[in-house]
């Protein structure tokens, strides 16, 4: 038996426990099992009297006894144990003690199965979060572990879980069990998995430890270096797989050799409004030298908002287009996409160069004309949304790709893209993000691309002055509003618009409204108002009422947060602002401050924000730096969060490593595959084998896409 072996043949375990922990837990092979990490440990040692148990504690543990069960109905009633009916249960409570006193458990959900566990007389640890009902300490839906669950040590992994997972009896203790019998079966002939240099150089303890002592840990100290050994080896190999990829293109010959800059450009350029900054010269000027050198180019465009990285995405397909290309250029939303569109249309009309749109609303005959146009080559420079990858989209040459706000494609999609390059050589790849990325996420999403920064801002940008006020200021944001306006400027004020409540954030979108033109009457006032429910038609009309000037004032919803240049706005209210996540604030923020005149950012803050929100606020208000914010949302927002939004985008998922946590790990690990890399770029010598051996782990070939053609 080794790692590859089908978990259903591990002990224990067969054909239909198998089942379920493919579908509910993604384990198909006992590597898959012994790769399930606890995400915490039951610590016997910091088990708490009842006695000392405060309602305000986070959570904590006690070790207790079952005195008592009883069975409530809806009404509140008992229901009488020995007719009992569980189909009218509606809560459970128990009463638990120990030697310093007495707290109630209770249960809403999975009843039957409790009550058939809780039997009085047995001992159980319990984890949660106390509170107090009625006058009485309890803990809701406490995790229930057996005292004994452990086999080993003080400290007990606990493992993720469902309730279908329990339901058919694969309990935490049965978990448990199972990886005790996986690592009896696989440690013994497991091999080790870095080369012993490494161990050595490193300072990490051998894979055979670490991977028992995750599991069960004699002591916090092993648990410590058996963590930071797997985090390590996740972390290194995944850095080692994206660099050697890099290191692979840059060295193969695959890549479209563009050698002239073209008339197109030069239209272009010469037509241009304003001066590029200096940071905008130089990235074209990266971006030239990529796309001429005979070599793939796979470059990540970083830039904050409004740092003009449209321009440079324009300038770069003219490149392709002036070479006999064509360019595409892939926006994450419909609306952005039609931004984009209108924009550089703009830009191309002294080129003579035709463009095009093609989004997910794009009608069928509009699209077969667009079909046609990009197979026979009269379009040079398409515009769209994930309509572009469509496997019905075929160019006559695509050679350049734009890809913007990156973050929220997966690099699946960068692939296809990569795909449609012509006779099987992949187009140069370019791709943009306005929200700055924190480092380490940047080194393992972008882990195998050039990277470009836009750290400059064009020029008469002034600094936005951000303060967070209550609704005691509401009077006040108003009279400030009117002054601005009696200056000659104009305003934003949006609100947010989440999912789930979606009706009730109209309602608060059209109040708002309401309220605005009550405190802005015509006619000296005008308001317009945009958000999701109104036609495009409807949409642009209001919009352009602001962008003329003819409104002063624009309640929206986030529709504008990508979008609207309007210079003349020096003041952006943000509603509710605490129901907003710090980027999305950021972006909201950089709509204004374009123009001359200084600029003023609002948070008007609802009555009940969280300790977490009005830190996010604060930050707004420190700080203009969107680096700096990105590196602190995602602080702030933690692991899960941010992982669990972000998953699809990494190009390996991690196991136990965290990108928001292990910042310094990631780094080491990044330096240090390098500095291998520097050595034996092919992973050739024979102290290598082991590592060029796990690259080629399905994980990491898959998502090798220069092998792709
Ligand atoms: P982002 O990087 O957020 O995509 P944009 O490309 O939308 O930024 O540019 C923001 C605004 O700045 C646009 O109105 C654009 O016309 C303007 N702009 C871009 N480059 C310059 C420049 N060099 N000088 C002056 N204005 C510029
Ligand atoms: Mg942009």
């Amino acid at each position: 038996m080794n790692m590859d072996t089908a978990i259903q043949y591990l002990p224990g375990v067969g054909p239909k426990r198998a089942e379920l922990l493919g579908s509910e837990l993604g384990i198909a092979t006992v590597g898959d099992l012994l790769h399930l990490y606890p995400f915490r440990y039951i610590d016997r040692s910091s088990i708490q009297p009842i006695g000392q148990v405060h309602p305000n504690h986070a959570y904590i543990q006690v070790r207790a006894t079952v005195l008592k069960t009883r069975i409530f109905a809806k009404n509140g009633a008992e229901l009488p144990p020995d007719k009992l009916k569980y189909n009218m249960a509606s809560r459970l409570v128990a009463t638990v003690a120990d030697e310093s006193g007495e707290m109630e458990v209770v249960f809403f959900k999975g009843i039957k199965w409790m009550h058939g566990r809780l039997l009085p007389g047995n001992t159980f640890i319990f984890f949660g979060k106390p509170s107090v009902f009625n006058g009485r300490l309890n803990m809701v839906h406490p995790e229930v572990d057996a005292p004994d669950a452990g086999t080993t040590g003080v400290l007990t992994g606990v493992y993720t879980s469902t309730e279908k997972l329990k339901n058919s009896g694969i309990t935490g203790k049965v978990m448990l069990r199972l990886v005790g019998t996986a690592l009896e079966e696989v440690l013994p002939g497991l091999s080790e998995t870095l080369p012993e240099y490494v161990l050595r150089e490193k300072g990490l303890v051998p894979l055979r430890f670490a991977l028992r002592q995750t599991h069960f840990p004699v002591d916090q100290d092993a648990l410590a270096k058996a963590t930071y050994r797997l985090k390590f080896e996740e972390l290194f190999l995944l850095q080692l797989s994206l660099l050697k990829q890099k290191y692979v293109r840059s060295r193969s010959d695959v890549g479209i050799r563009m050698s002239l800059v073209g008339e197109a450009f030069n239209d272009c350029y010469n037509a241009l409004p304003y001066a590029l900054t200096g940071s905008q010269k130089r990235v074209i000027r990266e971006i030239r030298e990529d796309m001429r050198s005979g070599h793939q180019m796979n470059r990540l465009l970083q830039g904050d908002v409004g740092s003009g990285k449209t321009m440079v995405a324009v300038l770069s397909a003219l490149i392709a287009v002036g070479n006999g290309y064509q360019a595409c250029i892939m926006a994450p939303t419909e609306v952005l996409a039609q931004q984009h569109f209108a924009n550089v249309s703009r830009y191309l009309r002294p080129t003579g160069i035709q463009a095009a749109l093609l989004t997910g609303t794009t009608g069928a005959a509009a699209r077969r004309e667009i079909h046609a146009g990009l197979e026979d080559g009269s379009i040079g420079i398409i515009i769209g949304t994930h309509a572009l990858i469509e496997d019905t989209v075929q160019f006559r040459a695509l050679g350049l790709a734009v890809v913007d706000e990156q973050h929220r494609f997966g690099v699946e999609q960068r692939a296809r893209l990569w795909n449609k390059g012509s006779q099987g050589i992949p187009p140069h790849v370019l791709v943009m993000t306005a929200t700055p990325i924190p480092r380490t996420l940047a080194m393992t999403l972008y882990g195998d691309l050039d990277v470009s920064v836009i750290d400059e801002m064009p020029p008469g940008r002034k600094p936005v002055q951000t303060l967070c006020v209550g609704e005691n200021k509401r009077h006040a944001m108003h009279n400030f509003i009117r002054d601005q306006i009696a200056l000659g400027r104009q305003a934003f004020i949006v609100y947010p618009l989440i999912f789930e409540s979606e009706k009730l954030d109209y309602k608060n979108l059209e109040l708002g409204y309401e309220e605005i033109v009550k405190a802005f009457p015509m006619p000296q006032y005008k308001v317009a108002i945009v958000h999701g429910r109104q036609s495009a038609q409807e949409k642009e009309f209001n919009m352009n009422a602001f962008v003329a000037g003819r409104a002063q004032i624009l309640v929206s919803t986030t529709v504008i947060e990508v979008g609207v240049d309007v210079p003349n706005a020096s003041v952006m209210v943000i509603e509710s602002a605490e129901r907003f996540g710090l980027s999305q604030l950021h972006q909201l923020r950089g709509r204004v401050g374009r123009g001359a005149e200084k600029s003023f950012c609002i948070l008007m803050r609802g009555q009940k924000v969280s300790k977490e929100s009005q830190k996010r606020l604060d930050l707004l208000c420190a700080t203009e730096n969107g680096f700096e914010l990105a590196e602190e949302d995602m602080k702030m927002r933690g692991p899960g969060d941010l992982e669990g939004t972000q998953q699809s985008g990494l190009p390996v998922e991690l196991k136990i490593a965290s990108l928001a946590r292990d910042g310094l790990i990631l780094s080491d690990a990044r330096g240090y595959a390098q500095h291998i890399l520097d050595q034996d770029p092919a992973l050739e010598k024979p102290v290598n084998a082991v590592l060029a051996a796990e690259l080629r782990k399905d994980k990491y070939v898959t998502k090798d896409y220069s092998q792709i053609s």
